[in-house]
């Protein structure tokens, strides 16, 4: 197990922004996994999982806790229309071990650039379709400490969320239920919608997507440029030009830069349109010195 002591955020974070974790920890088993957790609650330390950092904001002042990586569950095979895939395997590998294998139904997920873990657990989702349509079961370890299998049905998917989170389940395997297709048509298809990504996304910087979640009957980027923002800046974030719906790490931006521009984008959207964005980027850490930055400037 890799362990490693003053773990800069910003080398595993989309962001590329934050300060340093206390610990970072790479398990490679739910035996260590297990273990890591174990020794945390037994000495008071928290703990926070990440897959690929790609929906993750962490504050300048770092976690003081430990960081549980799970780049290393990392299994990946196909069984008849089954695929199975370790926390850790970026979404993009796990669509072309489909595609390779003649199996349709993780094209939309393709583009998405997080760990089966971290998209299960957040019920990720692009062009119609969403991480609950194709998983089949998620292997977990429960808040108790014990490994369970769920059934999609067990997992209360909701609107980029699901159980996992809510019960503190760390997920440690995805079995995707796919539908045999022509491995031609499905890289034709995974091609169109990367295409429109590149087109419609500002993909030259380091973002985390979508910042704020789609409000009901509208759209977040939709509301943010009618307010006239964008290109709003604070510091070195900037809201995107190209797509609205991005705060974007423009010019080597702190956490803090990031984190004040999106209230500020929060209240202007409020102001203008009286809808209240919530913030679909997760936020770790302390980011009170922002707050106080921000009522003072
Ligand atoms: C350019 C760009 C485009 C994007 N496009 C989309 C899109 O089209 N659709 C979309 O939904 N998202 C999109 N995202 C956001 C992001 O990629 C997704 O939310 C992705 O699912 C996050 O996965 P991750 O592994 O990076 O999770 P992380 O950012 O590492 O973590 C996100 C959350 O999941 C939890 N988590 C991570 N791994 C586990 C695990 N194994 N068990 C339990 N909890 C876990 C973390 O604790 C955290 O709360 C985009 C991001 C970028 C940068």
């Amino acid at each position: 197990m890799i362990v490693r002591e003053k773990e800069p955020m910003r080398l595993h974070t989309s962001f590329r922004a934050g300060g340093e974790a206390d610990w970072y920890v790479k398990p490679e088993s739910p035996e260590e996994l297990l273990r890591v957790t174990k020794e945390c609650k037994k000495a008071g330390v928290p703990w926070y999982v990440v897959g690929n950092g790609s929906n993750l904001l962490v504050s300048d002042t770092g976690y003081q806790g430990v960081i549980i990586s799970m780049e290393g569950f990392d299994e990946l095979n196909t069984e008849g229309s089954i695929l199975t895939a370790g926390s850790g395997v970026p979404l993009f590998r796990a669509a072309n071990t489909a595609c390779r294998e003649g199996l349709s139904g993780l094209e939309f997920a393709a583009g998405i650039p997080g760990s089966v873990g971290g998209a299960a657990a957040m019920n990720a989702g692009a062009y119609g379709s969403e991480m609950k349509d194709v998983i089949h079961s998620l292997t977990v370890l429960t808040a108790d400490g014990g490994v369970r299998t769920l059934m999609r049905e067990e997992l209360s998917f909701g609107y980029r969320e699901s159980s996992i989170a809510r019960e503190g389940m760390l997920v440690l395997m995805a079995e995707f239920a796919l539908s045999p297709g022509d491995t031609g048509e499905v890289r034709e298809q995974m091609e169109e919608l990367s295409r429109k990504r590149r087109e419609k996304q500002p993909l030259e910087y380091p973002s985390a997507g979508s910042t704020f979640k789609r409000p009901a009957g509208s759209f977040a980027g939709k509301l943010i440029e009618e307010a006239g923002l964008k290109g709003l800046r604070s510091g070195g974030a900037m809201v995107s030009e190209k797509h609205a719906g991005f705060v974007i790490n423009y010019e080597n931006a702190s956490a803090s830069d990031i984190y004040r521009l999106c209230r500020e984008v929060q209240k202007r959207v409020k102001e203008h349109a009286g809808v209240e964005l919530e913030l679909e980027v997760r936020l770790l850490g302390d980011f009170s010195g922002a707050d106080r930055k921000e009522e003072e400037g």
